[in-house]
């Protein structure tokens, strides 16, 4: 087997088939034989369908990504797979539209051969919401490789897929990209159509890339960014050629939060971050610390705002028009039925905390009260980039943990997100990008972020940081044998 060209990035595998030094078709056979290999090593699939794939092929579109390959998140339709959200009550269902993500790369000659697990309706951080398999960290699999896209993440860090789609309401693409050693970016509320994905919390999804370098994710995002009159929250600005971007370092403003790099934060992490500010520095840049005052109201913020959502978005999973259904006697049962079947336990948590927060008597008090906070974690922002062009923190504050170790307590879980959330909250575009390793080998990520629409900026440093430095280029230990072939 080729293995080496489970090497190959998006990008350069899309320029050596565009070259005719690679055929698409055998490219395609190396991902199947691997995958077919692998997959339950890392329990990445929920479905493989390669059959599909090369139907594809052979009616390919010509463009910046002809014959590329790719898996994705279970969250988001191509018309011919199955969408399931890793939930037990979309079993069965196929959509018959694709999203528009999806559909822009296959408009630029991706073919796709599966859809990758996930916690069932991206809630959860270490993937082990799924109601169908838990997924392992390639660099360790007795570990969690973060969630909720921790199927997208261990599959582009396993060469399972040269790169992906994620999704991200309060950090589902940049936690598992840190945990697994890969690059993802969740853009700017807007940037991309969330068309054909399947809501979580809509006023913070975003669709955005994963992948191993800063250039896939230029790549894939130029490819999918724009407005859609399928989506009335997609922006009317222009898309940059995310790829050319460049950075004038000497000009470069940046900001230190305080409130990131206190308690809780592990030492290893904190001494790879601070690895990224040195180069920062070295490369010209100003480095300054900064304020968000309100960082400590996130998580409370995000789990008020989204569970609201939510309860609000599963409302249509009823047993008559998606998906699995539970036989009743009557309509009510049938309702009650095929959810208390259907959905698992943390998105009945959901359901009801969301519920909840917006009954009468309560909604002042809570989803009004989030909704202030909101604003002000936003202002926060508004702030920051009036003084730097992007803040760099820590995307999580520890190191991949072990499966099982968080589950059964959903407030230590959900304390995951506290370096991410806010970005969702505010809209701006965040990405998070290997800085190094710890002590067990296991994968730091580093996160910029940046004011609206500015994701070209994100881009260009994280690719220079990229082509100074090699921890994006390390192959987990699964790969090893496979790769030295
Ligand atoms: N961990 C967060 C949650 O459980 C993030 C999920 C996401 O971004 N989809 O809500």
């Amino acid at each position: 087997m080729k293995a080496d060209l489970l090497e190959l990035g998006a990008a350069d595998a899309a320029r050596a088939i565009a070259s005719g030094q690679l055929d698409r078709f055998e490219l395609l056979d190396v991902y199947a034989a691997w995958v077919s290999k692998s997959a339950a090593t890392t329990g990445a699939f929920l479905a493989i369908d390669f059959d599909f794939a090369r139907d594809q092929m052979k009616a390919m579109h010509p463009g910046p990504l002809a014959g590329v390959p790719m898996a994705m998140k279970d969250l988001l339709h191509i018309r011919g797979l199955p969408t399931t959200c890793a939930s037990k009550i979309l079993a069965g269902y196929r959509p018959a539209f694709d999203a528009t993500a999806t559909q822009r790369l296959a408009q630029a000659g991706t073919v796709f051969y599966g859809k990758l697990n996930l916690d069932e309706f991206a809630m959860g951080s270490s993937n082990e919401n799924s109601a169908y398999a838990p997924v392992h960290n390639p660099w360790d699999l007795a570990r969690t490789p973060g969630g909720s896209s921790g199927g997208s993440a261990a599959a582009v860090s396993a060469r399972q897929t040269p790169g992906t789609l994620g999704s991200d309401t309060g950090g589902s693409i940049r936690q598992p990209a840190a945990f697994c050693g890969i690059t993802g970016i969740k853009p700017t509320y807007g940037r991309v159509s969330r068309y054909g994905l399947v809501a979580f919390a809509s006023s913070l999804d975003q669709i955005g890339p994963m992948a191993r370098s800063a250039e896939d994710c230029a790549l894939m995002l130029e490819t999918i960014a724009g407005i859609d009159a399928r989506d009335a929250t997609t922006a009317d600005e222009p898309v940059p050629a995310y790829t050319q971007a460049k950075v004038d370092f000497r000009g470069l403003r940046v900001g230190l939060p305080k409130e990131y790099f206190g308690e809780g934060l592990d030492e290893s992490v904190r001494r790879a971050v601070t690895d990224v500010e040195t180069w920062l520095r070295q490369s010209g840049a100003t480095v300054k610390p900064i304020s968000l005052p309100h960082t400590s109201y996130t998580i409370a913020t995000y789990y008020l705002i989204t569970s609201a959502e939510a309860s609000s978005n599963l409302g249509r999973y009823d047993g008559l028009r998606f998906g699995a259904r539970a036989i009743a006697d009557d309509l009510e049962s049938t309702y009650n039925k095929t959810r208390g079947q259907g959905f698992g336990p943390e998105v009945k948590r959901r359901i009801m905390l969301g519920t909840f927060a917006l009954s009468s008597g309560y909604y002042e008090a809570y989803y009004v009260k989030a909704q202030r906070v909101r604003t002000l974690i936003r202002r926060d922002f508004e702030q920051a980039f009036a003084e730097v062009d992007t803040i760099l923190t820590p995307t999580t504050p520890t190191t991949a943990f072990k499966l099982g170790e968080k589950i059964s307590d959903p407030l230590q879980m959900y304390l995951n997100d506290i370096f991410t959330g806010a970005a969702n909250l505010a809209g701006v575009p965040a990405i998070s990008f290997p800085c190094g390793f710890d002590q067990n080998g296991l994968p730091i990520g580093a996160q910029l972020i940046a004011a609206p629409f500015a994701e070209a900026t994100l881009l260009a440093v994280t690719k220079k940081w990229q082509q100074d430095t090699s921890h994006h280029l390390k192959t987990p230990p699964m790969c090893q044998a496979e790769t030295a072939k």
